[in-house]
């Protein structure tokens, strides 16, 4: 775990202003309290003050980690990912890190037979209208944060827990110092199990999946040469798969596992043992095993998700990212998701709409490719863990059916712009 050092506070104007000459009736109160106010330093957080600074907006971001922490896995970042934080201006910083794989290689885990390729080159680029990369979360945050720094519209607050909100003509946010923020509009970005969408949204709890996923992560030189390391590789087995890629610029090499076992912890990071692990891949071909037999350790987290939550929005209060539409991680576009939210909350804000209608339209924008997602996601792990003749139905179809169905079923994912 990297921490990132705290951000002293700045309270300045955008510098990037789109209507500054026109100031909105709803801002035009008393300059101390136009801010919008975000809980939650995450993805969504982060990206919001982006899409915010991008619409002219200025914002004070409260996270509740004593630094902004750098834990996780993996992250794919598909072209529609790529095209947001682009959008956001946030891509220069990120793109350092990032890895360009060469290729998707989805395998049978039994066998070690490539069941599909999928090439990540100039073609895929074309027809999705961005590349494709891999990288690590703390590389993807690491980029919003230094973007984010870069704004003195962006104020970033450190070891700031949020234990509520007022909403209405005047929000505030409630701190666990016992402090009461005004500001002009809350934005909800405080993850799954976030704090605030009782508030807004009434009751929802995350809907654990039953499944447990490990990662890990070891030196690049750690990986067994059986291991093709310039691809994405996804291993198909009975009851579990496995992910894996290089990320932070070929110094790491992420592994992610999930299995079909429910699992009790409520965190993303809590220790795992080999031994919980390995007996569920006992007939894993050599290249898998070796593999996972590589990492000292593993952390684990329980696959959730929260479907169809009643509303996103409440007067002058919006859920965002996790908070709103976490999914389960098997089509790789929770953190996307949350890119993308950012791009239509700074597309929507940069229209003059009052907080109030504009979260109305961005949660009436976004609700369904979202739900879409988290559906699609969860018949992923279904299909990726098949057993008996349906495992083998789904291998018959990606050996002999090439790559093109695969890519036509993700061009509604892939093609999104802001
Ligand atoms: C520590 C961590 C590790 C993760 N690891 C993985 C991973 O390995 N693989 C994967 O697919 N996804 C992972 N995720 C989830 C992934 O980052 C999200 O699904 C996606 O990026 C959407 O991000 P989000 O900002 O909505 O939520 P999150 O990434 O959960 O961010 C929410 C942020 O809000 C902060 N917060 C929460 N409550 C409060 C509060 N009351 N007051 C102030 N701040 C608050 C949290 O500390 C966090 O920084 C991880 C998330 C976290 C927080």
């Amino acid at each position: 775990m990297r921490a990132l050092s705290r951000t002293p506070g700045r309270h300045g104007q955008a510098s990037i202003r789109r209507f500054s000459d026109a100031v909105p009736m709803w801002q035009n109160r008393s300059m101390s309290d136009h801010r919008f106010l975000i809980a939650g330093g995450g993805i969504a957080g982060l990206a919001a003050a982006l899409g915010l600074a991008r619409a002219g907006l200025p914002s004070r971001l409260f996270e509740q980690s004593p630094v902004f922490e750098e834990v996780g896995a993996g992250l794919q970042m598909s072209p529609n990912g790529v095209a947001a934080l682009r959008h956001l201006g946030a891509w220069d910083a990120v793109a350092p890190n990032c890895v360009i794989p060469s290729e998707i290689h989805v395998r049978d885990g039994r066998s070690g037979g490539l069941l599909q390729r999928i090439r990540l080159g100039k073609a895929f680029e074309e027809r999705f209208g961005a590349p494709y990369r891999v990288c690590h979360r703390a590389d993807l945050l690491g980029g919003l944060l230094a973007a984010a720094q870069n704004l003195p519209s962006i104020t970033l607050e450190t070891g700031a827990r949020v234990t509520g909100a007022e909403t209405g003509p005047a929000a505030r946010l409630l701190l666990a110092d016992g402090s009461a923020i005004p500001g002009a509009a809350i934005i909800a970005a405080d993850g799954i199990r976030s704090t605030l969408r009782t508030l807004i949204s009434g009751p929802a709890a995350p809907v654990h999946r039953g499944h447990t996923i490990f990662r890990a992560l070891i030196p690049l030189q750690d990986v067994p040469p059986e291991i093709e390391a310039d691809c994405v590789t996804l291993w198909l087995y009975p009851g579990g798969h496995v992910v894996h890629y290089a990320v932070s610029n070929w110094r790491s090499f992420n592994i992610v596992a999930a299995v079909d076992a429910k699992n009790e912890g409520e965190g993303w990071s809590t220790q795992a043992l080999q031994s919980e692990l390995l007996p569920r891949f006992a007939q894993a071909c050599d290249a898998l095993a070796l593999l996972l037999e590589a990492p000292a350790a593993w952390l684990k987290w329980q696959g959730a998700d929260l479907p169809g939550i009643p509303r996103w929005a409440r007067d002058n209060a919006l859920l965002l990212g996790d908070a709103a539409h976490a999914t389960l991680p098997y089509l790789a576009q929770g953190a996307v998701m949350s890119l993308e939210d950012a791009c239509t909350l700074s597309r929507e804000l940069s229209r003059g709409l009052a907080p109030a209608s504009a979260f109305v339209n961005i949660e009436n924008t976004r609700r369904e490719r979202t739900s879409r997602i988290q559906e699609q996601s969860r018949r992923m792990g279904r299909v990726y863990h098949a057993k008996g003749a349906l495992a083998l139905a789904r291998n018959a179809m990606l050996r002999y059916g090439g790559s093109s169905p695969a890519l036509r079923r993700m061009e509604w994912i892939y093609r999104w712009q802001p």
